[in-house]
């Protein structure tokens, strides 16, 4: 079977034909700004045909060739899954396919699984909107820890835009915090739940302060990827799980995925990390989980087009 993936949650429209291609074409806001949700949506409702077009021309595909549609219902900006949404159902009216609403989170796990080939793992879910530790069990993905208020990405974009560094800002952190040294931030862990505000705030104080950017960066790093090694190993504990996996976009970051290999070489647990193609919002994971989600007779529980709020352990995985 062949599915056509459709991603639109936030700030990438995003196309795939069964990883024959995955083609995207990335909002950024104004410099200074974090994502205007309108604006967004109506840069991916002028770009879905051309995105649309070069993911059939790239994976020498035409409609007739693909089985199943599938498109990000949820979580993300009402905005821009509405386009994502809108243009999933006008094909499938058009063409006459089946349709398959699919939860983002959950396709970041999926895609993850599928492309390190790790069976049952921790899953460290770290993007611009999440930060979740997550795991399998009973026929649900369970989340064992998560940010009390703002997610690690969103953290490390909002310093980098008070250092006026283009985004993502995650990236910029990352170079920025080889030349640096530690500075102390507050580390906050309550139970399994983390929370970075305070982090933020402190770090947009030591930048206000006169800190070097470098030190901050380091600093900052430091203090929020500690914070989720710790969660991360006490997950391993409780589960008893011998995998961990990092997915979303902040596991593109180099210095997360050593401290995270360290922790898992010192409990002697497998360390996965998502390639960077499949780290970052694409179309390729809506289209492979809408492809599981189809297979194994799975049927949404709500009944409007987009689930803004959608909880991945709100989602009886079927094809486990
Ligand atoms: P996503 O929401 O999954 O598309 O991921 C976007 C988030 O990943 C943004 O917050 C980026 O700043 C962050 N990000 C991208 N590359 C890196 C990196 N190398 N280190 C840390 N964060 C990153
Ligand atoms: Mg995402």
């Amino acid at each position: 079977m062949i599915c056509l993936g459709i991603e639109s949650s936030a700030h990438t429209f995003g196309e795939n034909g069964d990883i024959l291609d995955n083609e995207r074409s990335i909002y950024k806001p104004p410099l200074g700004k974090g994502i205007i949700p309108l604006d967004a949506a109506k840069f991916h409702e002028l770009n879905s045909k051309v995105v649309f077009n070069l993911a059939l021309k790239k994976s020498q595909l035409q409609m007739k060739d693909i089985d199943l549609i599938s498109y990000t219902a949820g979580a993300g900006l009402p905005p821009c899954l509405r386009v994502g949404a809108n243009f999933a159902l006008d094909l499938t009216k058009k063409y006459g396919k089946l349709v398959v609403p699919v939860c983002h989170q959950l396709a970041h796990l999926e895609i993850g699984k599928l492309t390190t080939k790790s069976e049952d793992p921790i899953y460290v879910y770290l993007s611009g909107g999440n930060t979740q530790i997550i795991a399998y069990a009973e026929g649900r993905y369970r989340v064992f820890g998560e940010t009390q208020d703002i997610p690690v990405g969103n953290c490390l974009d909002v310093v980098a835009r008070k250092m006026n560094l283009p985004m993502p800002g995650g990236w910029e952190i990352e170079k920025l915090a080889r030349a640096g040294k530690y500075l102390d931030l507050p580390y906050v862990i309550k139970g399994m739940d983390l929370s970075f505000a305070g982090i933020q705030t402190a770090a947009i104080r030591l930048i206000e302060d006169g800190s070097s950017k470098e030190d901050v960066a380091f600093s900052l790093q430091e203090t929020c990827f500690a914070m989720l090694a710790e969660v991360t190993e006490r997950a391993l504990a409780h589960t008893g799980k011998k995998e961990v996996l990092l997915v979303g976009g902040v596991a593109a970051n180099k210095r997360l995925q050593k401290m995270m290999k360290e922790m898992c070489l010192e409990r002697g647990a497998k360390f996965f990390v998502v390639p960077e193609e499949y780290s970052g919002d694409q179309g390729a994971m809506i289209g492979w989980t809408g492809l599981l989600a189809y297979k194994s007779g799975w049927k949404p529980d709500f009944k409007d087009k987009i689930n803004p709020k959608w909880r991945i352990d709100q989602v009886e995985v079927t094809w486990i």
